[in-house]
């Protein structure tokens, strides 16, 4: 089974012929019964499969799930010139905004990470991606120059908290501090279209389904007498599997790594979770980290967070999140995971 998942393991997506995405979680080989769909979203292949119920019914929701994540991303999305994220981004710094309920809720949400992380989750750092360009095509060869990133430090260094305001009566409005400061959404906006697309299924009267969107997998229900079977990428080896869950839903898994999008330049090794006290790609002694819980943005953002906080802080904000579980792949090759996580290792750690 683990060699079969060899062959998928090796799966790049090309996006637009240059983004190149690695796959981080592989879904077994499906027995009969189950339907896969795939679409490209949100920068990434998403994959949504169904087992059991009404071919049409499926078919129908699955369709409906995907057009839902194709709304979020319109709304949510920094490279979408119309989106609210990209019309409050062109905003007059220290101006007020209105922005949709959906989105400020988000952003609620994203705020409190930040705090509670003692900003190393930071929803505000668009400038500092735009800096580094991973999102751009083609992708950077080369980190910006020091200046850059000094100054951006220093203007984001003076805002009081992450510099976003956020005020909800009569109506939802924003407000961003400074030029340091910009809605950079991608630590957590995928997991909660897969929340959405999730529930689409769910109304639609499909029971058991698989969601995996990148990163970013979500389960519900099984492939009836069986659990969904899934496997976590080695991060060194696009051959291997790390570990090996057999579940069934309700659970939500993400993975952040250091692998996904990255460049070498000097033989360091550069890549898009960005570290906002030191301006660079976090090196905090960890090249993956996965989280397990009950719903798929709490598990994007985190596992985001805790990339950037390291094991130590990150398992202790895992504190505030009951029934969310880690595991971890430190940078010497250990793995080690809480007690409660899924999975069991598919090779000696
Ligand atoms: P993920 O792959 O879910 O870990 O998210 C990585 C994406 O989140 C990056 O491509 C950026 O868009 C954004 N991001 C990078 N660094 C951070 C950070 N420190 N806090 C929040 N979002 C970040
Ligand atoms: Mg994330």
């Amino acid at each position: 089974m683990i060699q079969r998942w060899g062959r998928w393991a090796g799966v790049v997506v090309m996006v637009s012929g240059l983004l190149v995405l690695m796959v981080r979680w592989y879904v077994a080989p499906e027995p009969p019964g189950v339907r896969v769909t795939t679409r490209l979203l949100m920068g990434t292949l998403v994959a949504i499969s169904t087992w059991g119920g009404d071919e049409h019914q499926a078919t129908r929701a699955v369709g409906l799930a995907f057009e839902e994540m194709a709304r979020i991303e319109a709304l949510m999305s920094r490279f979408r010139p119309q989106s609210a994220v990209s019309l409050l981004n062109g905003a007059k710094r220290g101006e007020e905004r209105p922005i949709p309920e959906e989105l400020a809720l988000l952003l609620v949400k994203g705020v409190e990470l930040g705090r509670l992380s003692g900003g190393a989750f930071d929803i505000g750092l668009a400038p500092l991606s735009d800096l580094w360009g991973f999102s751009r095509e083609p992708p950077p060869v080369a980190p910006p120059v020091r200046e850059s990133i000094a100054s951006w430090l220093t203007e984001h260094a003076s805002l009081n908290g992450l510099g976003i305001a956020i005020q909800s009566t009569p109506e939802f409005r924003v407000k961003l501090s400074n030029a340091s400061v910009g809605l950079d959404l991608g630590g957590s906006a995928k997991g909660y279209a897969v929340d959405r697309a999730m529930e689409v299924l769910r109304r639609e009267g499909v029971v058991n389904a698989l969601i995996n969107a990148g990163g970013d997998m979500l389960i519900m229900g099984s492939k009836g007498e069986t659990p969904w079977h899934v496997g976590l990428r080695d991060p060194r080896d696009p051959s291997g599997v790390v570990a090996i869950l057999d579940r069934v839903g309700p659970l939500a898994l993400s993975t952040s790594g250091d692998y996904e999008r990255f460049f070498w330049a000097d033989g360091v090794r550069y890549h898009h979770i960005l570290d906002p006290k030191t301006g660079y790609p976090a090196r905090s002694g960890l090249i993956s980290v996965s989280i397990q819980a009950m719903d798929s943005m709490t598990a994007d953002a985190l596992s985001t967070a805790v990339f950037v906080l390291g094991e130590q802080a990150g398992l202790e904000l895992l504190q505030h999140f009951p029934g969310s579980e880690a595991l971890l792949i430190r940078e010497n090759g250990e793995h080690v995971k809480t007690p409660g996580f899924v999975g069991r290792w598919s090779k000696t750690p």
